[in-house]
């Protein structure tokens, strides 16, 4: 999968190039290609921003170095933009667009952007929360890592991302790892017991009652889907009904 980026602050991408990404960046399963829009500017003092019409506060990104930057940079595939008034992200929209074979992100600095250029872009606004940062950047890294996620052979052949809190439709259970006991607090003895299934219905208790308490929402979504639970599971979850 190609994604592409257009920023005013490229080296804030640098980030993506650790880690996971970095290794499926290394292995031709991810292809990450930053544009710096101000490379594109026809501005004789390089700029790319300018006070908005109409007056009002901060400064507005300019359209011509944006959209000479995306077609200068042979940049295609579904456009977004990242901003606060855009559809809120969550797994479903990242594995929609881990569906693509090309994306490229617009980040917004200042106040935002021209509109026209996102209307010639097509642009789709996605959102990373309902809270307003210094600019797209981070936000894309966002974007970027959780759709990643989705992309086959990105994560270790063991991992699968639909075992994850929120994907697999609970939270996740407590993980623990060595030593045993540390400073007097003790690993559940279950998980030291080798008994697989145990420890299966151990995990799933602790995701439920999890679940339950921190996302009361997604409890009841869980409740109401169709499960094939075993009698001990439902011995279980008549506990937390
Ligand atoms: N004036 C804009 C508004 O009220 O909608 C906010 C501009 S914000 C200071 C600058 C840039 O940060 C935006 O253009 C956008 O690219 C990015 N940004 C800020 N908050 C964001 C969020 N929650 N999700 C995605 N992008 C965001």
């Amino acid at each position: 999968m190609k994604i592409n980026i257009l920023t005013l602050f490229p080296e804030m991408f640098e980030p993506l190039r650790q880690s996971m990404l970095g290794r499926a960046i290394d292995n031709g399963i991810l292809e990450l290609d930053v544009t710096d829009i101000r490379d594109y500017t026809t501005d004789k003092h390089n700029r790319v921003d300018d006070t908005p019409y109409g007056g009002g506060a901060g400064m507005v990104m300019q359209v011509q170095p944006i959209l000479d930057a995306c077609e200068g940079a042979g940049y295609g595939g579904e456009v977004l933009y990242m901003s606060p008034r855009g559809e809120l992200l969550d797994g479903a929209i990242a594995e929609e667009l881990s569906k693509n074979d090309e994306i490229t992100i617009l980040c917004g600095h200042y106040e935002g952007v021209d509109q026209r250029a996102l209307d010639m872009l097509g642009a789709r606004e996605i959102s990373i929360g309902d809270y307003v940062l210094t600019g797209g950047e981070l936000p894309a890294m966002v974007l970027v890592d959780t759709v990643a996620r989705f992309v086959k052979g990105v994560l270790p052949k063991e991992e699968s991302v639909m075992n994850e809190s929120i994907y697999s439709g609970l939270l996740e259970y407590p993980h623990y790892s060595r030593p045993a006991e540390y400073k007097g607090m003790a690993v559940p003895e279950v998980l030291l017991s080798g008994d697989h299934g145990a420890v299966d219905l151990w995990r799933w208790e602790q995701s439920l009652l999890l679940t339950k308490e921190r996302r009361p929402d997604l409890f009841e979504k869980y409740l109401a889907e169709e499960h094939d639970f075993s009698k001990k599971e439902k011995g279980i979850l008549e506990k937390y009904r």
